[in-house]
Order: C-alpha cells, then structure tokens, then sequence
C-alpha cells in the first residue's frame, strides 16, 4: 500500500474511533438523564477520576447535567459513629420507598476515606435490604486524592444524581472534624441523629453541630432505651430554645426514632416537608444561592490547590515557603504573599 493511502486509511480509522467514543459519550449521558443508574455511576465515575483524559468528559457530563438539577430535597445527615445513620438511612429509605414511591440517592463524605480507605460507606451491606432496591443508589465516598476533593465530587455527584431523576439526595458524613460544615454547605436540610446519653445528655455535643441542625433526631427509641430517648429529646428541646434559629422562619425541630420498630419515620419525614413547604418562597432560594456560591468558593480554592500540586516549580516554590514557615525564618503571611507573587508570574510565563 502506498504511504499516501496508508495515512488516508489511518486517518479514517482514526475519525471511526473518535465517533465511536463521541456516540458512547452522548449514550452515557442520554442514559443518565433517562434515569439508568448504571450510567449514572459510570458517570460519576469519570467525575470523580482525576485523570487528564477524563477531565474533558466530565466537563461534558457535568454540563450536560447542570440544565436538569435542582429539583431534588438535598438532605444531609451526621452523627458519631454508632448512632445509627445507616441504620437509619435503611429504614427510612423503605419507608420513602415504599409509601410515596421517591427515588433515593445516598451519597457519602467520609473525612477519614483517606487514610481507611473508605469507612463509613465502604461495604453496601450496611444499609443491606435498600440497596437491593432498583431504584434506590447507594455511592460510598470517593478516595479523596487532593484536598477539599471529596466536597467537590460530592457535589457534583449530586448534581448528576439530580439530572437522573432522583427526589432526595441523602449525603451522609460522620459527625467528626470539619465534614459537617461541608455537608452543611451543599444541602438544604440538615439532620443531626445523637444518642441518648447517660442522664448527662448535653455532655460532649458540639454546641456548633447543634447550631447547624435543622432537625434533631434521638436514635434508638425502643424497648428499654424508650423513655431515656425520650427525656433526652426534651432536654435537647429545651437546649435548641437557647440557640438561634439557622434560617430566619425556621426553628428546629427534635424529634426520636426507632429504625428497628420503624417508628418516628413519619414525624421526620413532615420536618422535610414542613421545610420545604415554609421555606419554598424565602429561606430555600437563599438556601440553594448559598450553596453555589460555597461550591464557587471551594472550586476555587480546590483549582488554586490542583494547580500547585501538577506544576512542579510551584510545588517547590511552596514547599521551600513552607519549611521557611515551619521552621521560624519566615512570616505566614508574608511567605503568602511572596508565593502568590510566584504564582502569578509562574501562571503568565
Ligand atoms: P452508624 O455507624 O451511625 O451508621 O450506626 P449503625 O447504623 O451501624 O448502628 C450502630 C449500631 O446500633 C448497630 O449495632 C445497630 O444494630 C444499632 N442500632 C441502629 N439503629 C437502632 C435502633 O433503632 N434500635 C436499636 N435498638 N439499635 C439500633
């Protein structure tokens, strides 16, 4: 063959190859927006990878998604380990399931995913009877590989969630360190489960949690736990008096569950309502304006920190900063303002 012919054909081959892989991509996200949950999980997949050939994709997805989300409850829930999130999550998510037909997403911020690669959501048995439902999607956290990584996949894993019709957006975080205030940021409704505690029931909460929570849940009211949960749930009532409300026309509510009796599912689900209802027209628009400009704000911050860690002059530029720092020769805020200098220059060049 000749050279001339040989390049044609190459060339062809080449064009056959990126139509193939343009047609799967527009089928991904065609799939997606029908609600197929397995292409909802490739998808979020290629939006959680940091690898350059991904990153083009998953502008596209996100796109693509941006126009149809919006329209679902985006719920966080906290708690320390042990309260029953799961638990909690399996027993409610029936009950949404089963008595008003929503689509359920559960999505995961784990703070520690880093280092235990993955505890909280790391095994779907923990919510066992919800994930064999069809429609139901269960995510565990990504592996964070840079930082403020998890809050912008989770996001934007909810955004793609939203695009594939789901209803309700659960984002799950263990009430440790900083999760809460990130979760905080991307929902609207925020839900607080605690245990009922040995007659000391304020001893060891974090009053800023507490100042967070739209709704306040005792866990594990059944049997003998029953009348402690309750006196507990009072006590934190009269606790949330002292504290201002979080969004102006909405006090937050206490309540108690059992997820092994199913009981008190129906009083959080009208908490939900009761919010979405009373805040449709004030605090829910605000809520969600809120939330873009921290998900601005974190992109930002997240791009600035990409940046450092690919290019490796501004890597070193920060690390020689940084030791500078750490070892007393140099200000913060000074070695701030010299690397942000760098970084400029650096990023013209
Ligand atoms: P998580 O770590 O917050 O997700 O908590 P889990 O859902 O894994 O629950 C922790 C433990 O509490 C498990 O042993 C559960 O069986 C138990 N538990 C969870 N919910 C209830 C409940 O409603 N009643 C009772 N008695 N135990 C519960």
């Amino acid at each position: 063959m000749s050279e001339h012919k040989n390049r044609a054909r190459q060339k062809a081959l080449e064009r056959l190859k990126s139509q193939r892989e343009q047609a799967k991509k527009e089928d991904l996200i065609g799939q997606l927006l029908n609600g197929d949950i397995g292409a909802l999980s490739r998808a979020i997949t290629i939006v959680e990878s940091s690898l350059p050939e991904h990153q083009e994709k998953a502008k596209e997805i996100i796109d693509a998604c941006l126009t149809q989300s919006g329209k679902a409850k985006r719920i966080g829930i906290t708690g320390v380990p042990g309260v029953g999130k799961s638990s909690f999550l399996e027993a409610f998510g029936m009950y949404l399931l089963k008595e008003y037909q929503l689509k359920i997403a559960i999505l995961a911020v784990d703070p520690s995913s880093k280092s235990s690669g993955g505890s909280i959501l790391g095994d779907k048995t923990r919510m066992e009877q919800l994930s064999m439902e069809e429609q139901v999607f269960i995510r565990p956290s990504p592996s964070a590989s840079s930082l403020g990584g998890v809050a912008k996949k989770t996001r934007e894993a909810m955004l793609l969630c939203e695009a594939a019709g789901f209803d309700i957006i659960f984002v799950e975080t263990v009430g440790v360190g900083q999760s809460e205030t990130t979760v905080k940021n991307m929902v609207d409704f925020f839900l607080l489960l605690m245990l009922s505690g040995a007659g000391d029931e304020l001893q060891g909460i974090k009053r800023g949690i507490m100042e967070m929570a739209d709704a306040l849940v005792v866990t594990k009211a059944d049997g003998e736990n029953k009348s402690q949960a309750q006196k507990a749930a009072s006590v934190y009532k009269s606790a949330l008096h002292l504290l201002s409300p979080s969004h102006s026309g909405w006090t937050a509510k206490v309540g108690t569950c059992s997820a092994m009796e199913k009981t008190g599912l129906d009083k959080i689900w009208s908490f939900i309502t009761d919010f979405y209802n009373e805040g449709k027209s004030t605090f829910i628009p605000k809520l969600r304006k809120d939330q873009n400009e921290s998900w601005f704000r974190q992109a930002v911050e997240a791009l600035f920190i990409e940046e450092i860690e690919r290019n490796p002059s501004l890597s070193n530029e920060f690390s020689g900063l940084l030791n500078q720092v750490i070892s007393h020769k140099a200000l913060p805020h000074r070695a701030a303002e010299e690397f942000i200098k760098f970084f400029a220059k650096d990023i013209k060049s």
